[in-house]
Formats: structure tokens, sequence, C-alpha cells
């Protein structure tokens, strides 16, 4: 059969950071001693009062589907939560729960682009966002950002990449790859340009919960004008360990994309998981010291693993001050033993060393590999034996 596919399907690229989580698990299931850094999610189990609400869920008989935008209880949730963390101020119409912040994203960008729509997207950028862009019909533009600068983008080359088509602009400050925090300074440059040109922003800060060094998030509704620009997309997969629950959400005062975005859930998935969203209430208004106790244990991993790293002669990394990844520079290594980039490098150390990574390129960068430190000690110390053993086998 010839053309089957739509030519939206056919130029789709899949999730790399899924693939290398699923490559890990299906090398581990083969007896294969993988050392995974893949995992895009907290490896801790869910809190237990976050398990029991969704149990209670089901034994009180909420099977049954839920309004498409969520259920009143979990808004009132997001919503306190909002208020309570940030002084942000929503109302139930402002909110739409979907299944993942990947869900609340593709939604968004259902909703508000479509053919010959620009999206500026700030490199590194996590995988999903250019293809997302690309499904709704839009055009990523991407800005780059270098590592001597903190992976920060330069708002002068940002702002000379606006054209009449730009809609909107992506931030996810801690990023996934890097774990790096935009400054308060960018933010508000970030806001005068947005305000400026009329942008929309859309705000992923999944990773807000997920801060080190005693800094403190600012989330960019919060400067002063971007309340009512900016739509900002969070979930409860990283904070409370509950990615297989699939609960994310948008809020937003632009009243327009939630409805339209709604719109869009209506006629796809419906609503997400009835007891997965009674679990998220709990998550959300329950208490809150796991959050802490878990995001301790990530501090002090990511100690670990960037010394590690940087002990290495090799490799390098600047220190992320938030999320759980490292995006570590391999450009060193180049040109050693037929190696061109980090791709090569990530494969050498998959198959040679059994060490699973996600390769730079499809977060934008040829010259990193991305290691994630939601995993135990003990691995993060095996994975580093390993990889300084592949660059000294490297000469
Ligand atoms: N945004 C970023 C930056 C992420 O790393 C992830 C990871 N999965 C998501 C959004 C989506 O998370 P989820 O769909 O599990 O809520
Ligand atoms: N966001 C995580 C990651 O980057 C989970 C996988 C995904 O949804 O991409 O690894």
């Amino acid at each position: 059969m010839k053309n089957i596919l739509s030519q939206r399907a056919s130029e789709l690229k899949p999730s790399a950071t899924l693939a290398i989580s699923a490559k890990e698990k299906e090398l581990k299931s083969q007896g294969i001693d993988v050392v995974g850094f893949g995992a895009g999610e907290p490896d801790f189990p869910t809190p237990a009062h976050i398990r029991e609400a969704a149990k209670a869920s089901l034994d009180r008989g909420e099977t049954f589907y839920t309004p498409v935008g969520g259920t009143v209880e979990l808004k009132k949730a997001v919503i306190r939560r909002f208020d309570e963390d940030y002084g942000l101020k929503y109302e139930p119409d402002h909110i739409l729960v979907s299944c993942g912040a990947k869900h609340s994203l593709y939604n968004i960008f259902q909703a508000i682009i479509g053919p010959g729509d620009e999206v500026l997207i700030p490199a590194p950028y996590w995988v999903s966002y250019p293809e997302m862009v690309c499904l709704s019909g839009g055009k990523p533009v991407i800005v780059p950002a270098e590592e001597k600068n903190n992976f920060e983008p330069d708002p002068k080359l940002l702002e000379s990449l606006i054209s009449p088509n730009t809609k909107a602009i992506i931030i996810n400050s801690p990023s996934n790859p890097t774990g790096i925090m935009y400054s308060r300074k960018l933010l508000e440059e970030l806001a005068e340009i947005a305000e400026g040109h009329d942008l929309t922003v859309i705000s992923d800060e999944i990773y807000d919960k997920l801060v080190y060094d005693n800094l403190t998030f600012t989330p960019f509704a919060s400067l002063p004008g971007m309340h009512k620009r900016t739509v900002t997309v969070n979930g409860v997969s990283k904070t409370y360990a509950m990615t297989g629950l699939r609960i994310g959400y948008l809020a937003t005062p632009i009243k327009e994309i939630v409805k339209a975005a709604g719109n869009i859930q209506s006629q796809s998935t419906s609503n997400p998981s009835n007891p997965a969203q009674a679990a998220a209430v709990q998550a959300l208004i329950g208490p809150q010291d796991e959050v802490v106790r878990m995001r301790n244990i990530f501090e002090n991993r990511r100690n670990l693993m960037t010394r590690l790293i940087n002990e290495i002669d090799g490799i390098s990394v600047p220190i992320p001050q938030g999320a759980f990844y490292t995006f570590v520079n391999t450009t060193a290594l180049n040109g050693r033993d037929g190696i061109k980039n980090s791709t090569d490098f990530a494969q050498l150390l998959l198959d040679k060393y059994h060490v699973a990574c996600v390769p730079g390129g499809p977060f934008g960068s040829e010259d990193h590999i991305r290691l994630s430190f939601a995993t135990s000690d003990a691995v993060i110390e095996e994975g580093m034996r390993r990889i300084a053993t592949a660059c000294k086998d490297l000469g």
C-alpha cells in the first residue's frame, strides 16, 4: 500500500527520550546489565497518601467520565497551589486539566498555532516542542543558546528572530535537558520582548519544585504585566512522582485558549482518568513534605553526578540548578576513534559499555548527551565508572 500515512505523520519523529527509556528496559529484560541514565521520571514510589486517594476514588465508584477539563475539586486544588505558592490568582475557567503536561502543551499548540505561524523555541529544548509545533502546522524557530552563557538565550538574538508570523515563545525553566534556571534579569527581558511584540508566552514550569541551592523559582506569570499573556503549564508527574498517572494542566486568564484547548480535548481524549484526578487532588492539597524529601535527595544526587562527571577527562558539565538532568559536553572526544559527535558517543556508551543516555541531537545540540540523575547513588557511581573507562579507552 502506497502513501498510507499523512504527510504530517510521515514527517513526525518519535520521542527520543521515551525511545531511550524503552531501549533501556528492553536490554534489561534480556538480562543485560545496563546502567540507565535515560529516565525522565522520578524513581521514587508515588507517596502513599496519593496512592490511597486513587484507590479510594475507585472504591467510591469513580470510574465514569468527569467534565472534559477536569473535576471541580482538581481545578480548585490547582488554583489553590498557584495562589499559596506564588500568589497567582486563577478562576476555574482559566484551568484545563489534561492527560499530562505533554498533552496540555499539545492542546495549546493545536489551539493557537496553524500553518504559517511561528513559535520561538530557545535551544537546547525539550524534544517534544518542535515536533508539537510542526504537528499543529506551524514553524518552530530555534533560538540557539550557548553553554558559555549558561544556556541562556541572548534576548537581542531572540528578538531579531521575531517575524510578523511569530505568535508565541516557549520558556522552560528549570530546563529539560540542561537543568538551567533562567535569571530574573533574563525573564524580565523576555517579558519586555513579549509585551513589545504582543506574543503569547507558554511557560512550561513542570520542574518548578525541583530547584536546588536554595534558589527561588519565579513563575513567568508573576512578572509585571505577564499574567495576562502567559499560559502556564504544569503537572503532578515530576513533583509528586506520578508520571504514569498522567495528569497535567494549563492555567491562563486567556479564556479563548482554555476554551479552544478544551474543545480539542473534548473531540480527542475527553477527560483525564477519573481516579488519577482524585490522586492529583491529594497530591496538590495534601502534605508537601514528600516533595521536599525527594527534592533533597535529587540535590545530593546532582552533586554526586556533576562531581564525578567533572573528574573525567574528556567530558564536562555545567551545574544544573533544577530538574534532574545533566547536559554533558562531549566535544573534547570528537575526532577520537571515529567519534564525530555526541550521537556517536551515546551509541558507543550503549553498545560497548551498556550505559544508556539520550544523545543531544533531539534537544538541539550535537555537542552534549543528557544524563538523568533520577536514579540511585550506586547506579550513578557505576555509570560514571563505565563512562570514565569509555573516555580512557578513546585515548
Ligand atoms: N515538559 C517537560 C519539559 C518535560 O520534561 C516533561 C516530561 N515528561 C513534560 C513537559 C511532560 O510531562 P507529563 O506529560 O508527564 O506531565
Ligand atoms: N520528559 C521526560 C524526558 O524528557 C519523559 C519522557 C518524555 O515525555 O519525553 O525524558
